[in-house]
């Protein structure tokens, strides 16, 4: 019997703990602050702002909003990072990905100061969580190796199989496996015999983008099952990278989509702002 891992209960929880840190912080005297920066009309990306805000909000955490718009040239936004990595009430500074195009996302990502870096993406971080000593790691593996842990899975010694290399979740997906010392194997679009590499895995973490990618016969009996997909069908529901109704029986544990991996990725920026707050001190 297939057990769901329930992210929006197990990110809920992550938030509790947040709102506890940034009160006691207050009754030291530190203050928590967040800075989101983004630019132009994208929908999805005002979406994830707002959400960003109001998690912040109820969490104690001060919320510092730029909108700015899609003309805003490469100098105005890099001169908004330099000022928001010199103000004091700024603990973490995050820009919106995508960035419009005429905006050199590398230059913006590598302005930020490592210290605020909130996302993980800026290269001095990426090394750092490579070394094993890092104080933020990206937001959704992160919170993939939270849900594994507070369902009580060991990683240790396990078999895990990452479909994925990209730089936000596979690749940095398989180093933090990796530190909790697991034996990783990292699959992408030119694997050979994927379907073969996948059924070896105590724990298959799914990061491929294409809806439905990991079948049943594809995974072994009792494997943990963690799906990062977010794909948007025809009829506007969500569905995930793994055929959940065929996987599911088959898995020990598995998460949904919507409502498994999601939920976590707010949560672990508000622990990351933390952390980068408590860097200061
Ligand atoms: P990318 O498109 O950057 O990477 C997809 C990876 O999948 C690539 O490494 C690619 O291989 C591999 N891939 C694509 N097709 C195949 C195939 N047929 N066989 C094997 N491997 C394949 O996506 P992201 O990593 O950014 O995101 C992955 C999914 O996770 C998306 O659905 C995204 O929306 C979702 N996501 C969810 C988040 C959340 O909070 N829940 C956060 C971030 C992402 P190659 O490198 O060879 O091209």
């Amino acid at each position: 019997m297939h057990q769901i891992i329930d992210g929006k209960k197990i990110s809920a929880k992550i938030k509790e703990e947040v709102k506890a840190e940034v009160a006691l912080l207050k009754e030291k005297g530190i203050s928590v602050g967040l800075a989101v920066v983004l630019v132009g009309e994208d929908p999805a990306s005002k979406v994830y702002v707002g959400n960003k805000k109001k998690a912040c909000e109820a969490l104690g955490i001060a919320s510092f909003e730029y909108l700015l718009p899609e003309s805003t040239s490469e100098d105005e936004l890099l001169a908004l990072v330099e000022k928001l990595n010199a103000d004091k009430a700024v603990d973490g500074i995050l820009v919106q990905l995508p960035l419009p195009s005429h905006l050199d996302e590398k230059k913006v990502i590598n302005a930020i100061s490592p210290d605020k870096d909130v996302d993980a993406f800026h290269p001095v971080n990426v090394g750092k969580i490579m070394i094993g000593n890092y104080t933020f790691a990206p937001c959704t593996p992160a919170g993939i190796i939270e849900l594994i842990e507070r369902s009580g899975i060991s990683i240790e010694g396990k078999s895990c199989v990452v479909i994925g290399r990209s730089n936000i979740v596979g690749k940095p997906m398989s180093m933090l496996l990796l530190h909790k010392n697991a034996t990783v194997t990292i699959c992408h679009s030119r694997t050979k015999d994927l379907s073969d590499v996948v059924r070896g895995a105590d724990i298959v973490v799914a990061a491929v983008g294409r809806a439905k990618f990991v079948t049943a016969d594809m995974v072994k009996d009792g494997a943990v099952v963690i799906d990062v997909g977010i794909n948007r069908m025809a009829d506007g529901k969500l569905c995930g990278d793994v055929d959940f109704e065929s996987v599911a029986p088959k898995c020990s544990y598995i998460t949904p989509v919507p409502g498994g991996v999601g939920p976590m990725t707010i949560a672990m920026l508000m622990k990351n702002t933390v952390a980068a707050a408590k860097n200061k001190i």
